[in-house]
């Protein structure tokens, strides 16, 4: 069975306006930051929220597992110049943990992070160093290491970046991967070749490793390192080559998260921008690509 979804809110009624806003579009799965995406403000988890969000996910068969939390991309556990913001940076994480602990959600997502400065092989270090502490506060909450763009300094932008930080952790069992098809075609990595991707993961790391995938598809051509997501069809991959990601059955119990841009109304009101989840997996269900959804989108929101 298909299992996609997209990132939604928290801000509304914690867990439970995720659920509702995942159900809306007609998900299966969803993922969510427990704060803005941005910052580390975070207001404590309410538990009666949280007991009706799960009332609300059964009765929509709405599994535990394909409910994701994404840690905010500020956070850097690569650099340790600033000795103060890497310590804030892993005691933020060990509180994110708790958070999902509490939500009874089992995979947080973490971009690796970025070198900003020093040599990207002491980067991979400071992150090893980073999750095995982490992760030793845990038994229950797997970190899915985001694959990456390339923008910037980021790390985790190959394979063997990929490999060597899994390498060095302690608790196998609580690491996985998170793949991004955007960031994945602005890496270098050529999607319509995916199945030879996949293979190379399952030779280097193993494929039971991949916990989630972002669909995303790409506003720059492959190897760009820029990092800019595009609505599914409307962009460099395209609709038949991400319809293969999302229905490869080498992938069929991990679940799709589409974290495409929000679609602006009208010239005179570019403020309103609406969210294309609804429309994006409705035409992902029916596999057939339509040029005019992003109009019909606007239209329905008019
Ligand atoms: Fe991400
Ligand atoms: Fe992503
Ligand atoms: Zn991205």
């Amino acid at each position: 069975m298909l299992i996609i979804g997209s990132h939604v809110k928290f801000s509304k009624n914690q867990l439970l306006g995720s659920v509702q806003e995942a159900l809306s579009y007609g998900s299966n799965a969803f993922m969510f930051y427990t704060g803005a995406p941005q910052n580390t403000l975070r207001t404590p988890i309410n538990d009666l929220y949280t007991i009706e969000a799960y009332g609300l996910m059964k009765k929509n068969k709405i599994m535990l597992e394909s409910v994701i939390c994404h840690a905010p991309y500020i956070v850097n556990l690569a650099n340790n110049k600033d000795l103060s913001k890497y310590r804030f940076s892993i005691d933020f994480l060990i509180n994110e943990l708790e958070r999902c602990r509490l939500l009874g959600i089992r995979k947080l997502v973490l971009h690796p992070g970025s070198a900003v400065g020093i040599d990207r092989d002491e980067a991979i270090k400071n992150i090893i160093y980073a999750l095995n502490l982490i992760l030793d506060t845990t038994d229950e909450v797997t970190v899915c290491l985001e694959t990456m763009a390339g923008k910037g300094s980021e790390i985790g932008i190959n394979l063997e970046e990929i490999k060597t930080i899994i390498d060095g952790i302690n608790k196998k069992n609580l690491i996985g991967v998170c793949l991004d098809t955007c960031h994945l075609n602005d890496s270098g990595v050529d999607i319509n070749d995916f199945n030879t991707y996949l293979d190379q993961f399952d030779k280097e790391i193993g494929i039971d490793k991949i916990k989630v995938v972002h669909v995303n598809d790409s506003k720059n051509l492959i190897g760009s390192r820029k990092d800019r997501h595009e609505n599914i069809g409307f962009g460099t991959i395209g609709f038949d080559v991400l319809l293969n990601v999302i229905f490869n059955e080498r992938l069929e119990n991990v679940p799709k998260i589409l974290e495409t841009p929000y679609v602006g109304n009208s010239d005179e009101d570019k403020e309103r921008l609406y969210p294309p989840y609804k429309f994006e997996i409705e035409m992902i269900k029916n596999k057939k690509f339509d040029e005019n959804l992003l109009s019909k989108i606007r239209e329905n929101y008019k």
